[in-house]
């Protein structure tokens, strides 16, 4: 896919104030600092379209993006960092949930985690709310340029080996790195497959 243009459109924290339209879109999200920014703008080819933080949680909006005035690309907030209060956290896990079951143009969303961390509880809680939810997802894994190959295969490996517990089977997944432009051909021709079907 080729992107010919990348628009903001709007922030909110209010799921009723997302577009009103029936575009597909695309929900990235991941804990803070998983590389969700850098990713995004390697794939829009756009070096701030979504705003890389040096200070995790900062952004707890619902970001639009219009990609080639076909399908929403939406950023989400990082979850599963310490730097909010409690109260801030509660807020801002109740309208990321709303977002997803509310959100009827969602089409699949993508769970971010870094390549180089074993499995983590948060992160598979997460997917598995998704998964009771019904809602389809991708896993991207991030940062790849910080592995050597062999190391990234192990990394997968075990988190099929838990994923397995649960899953039938192993979800979609992509091996990223927005620093090396790596998966972004794959990722891109996956969006393009379900918004041509
Ligand atoms: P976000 O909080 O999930 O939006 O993460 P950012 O995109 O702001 O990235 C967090 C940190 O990880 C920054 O220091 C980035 O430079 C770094 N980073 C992001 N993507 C990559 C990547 O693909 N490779 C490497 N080596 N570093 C990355």
């Amino acid at each position: 896919m080729h992107i010919k243009s990348a628009e903001f459109i709007v922030s909110n924290q209010d799921v009723a104030k997302c577009p009103n339209n029936n575009i597909p879109e695309y929900a990235f999200i991941g804990r803070s600092n998983v590389g969700k920014s850098s990713l995004i703008n390697m794939l829009t080819e756009r070096k701030s379209l979504a705003k890389t933080s040096g200070r995790p949680g900062k952004t707890q909006l619902i970001n639009h993006f219009l990609i080639n005035k076909n399908w929403y690309l939406v950023d989400l907030p990082g979850y599963g960092y310490a730097r909010v209060s409690k109260s801030t956290k509660k807020v801002f896990q109740k309208f990321i949930t709303t977002y997803f079951e509310k959100r009827k143009q969602l089409v699949s969303a993508f769970v971010l985690v870094d390549i180089r961390h074993d499995p983590q509880p948060i992160d598979l809680e997460f997917m598995q709310w998704l998964g009771e939810h019904m809602i389809p997802f991708s896993i991207i894994f991030t940062k790849a340029d910080k592995l050597k190959p062999k190391a990234i295969e192990n990394h997968i490996e075990s988190y099929k080996n838990i994923l397995l517990e649960t899953w039938e089977e192993m979800p979609n997944y992509f091996i990223t790195s927005a620093s090396k432009k790596i998966g972004r051909d794959e990722l891109l021709a996956y969006i393009d497959s379900i918004n041509n079907n």
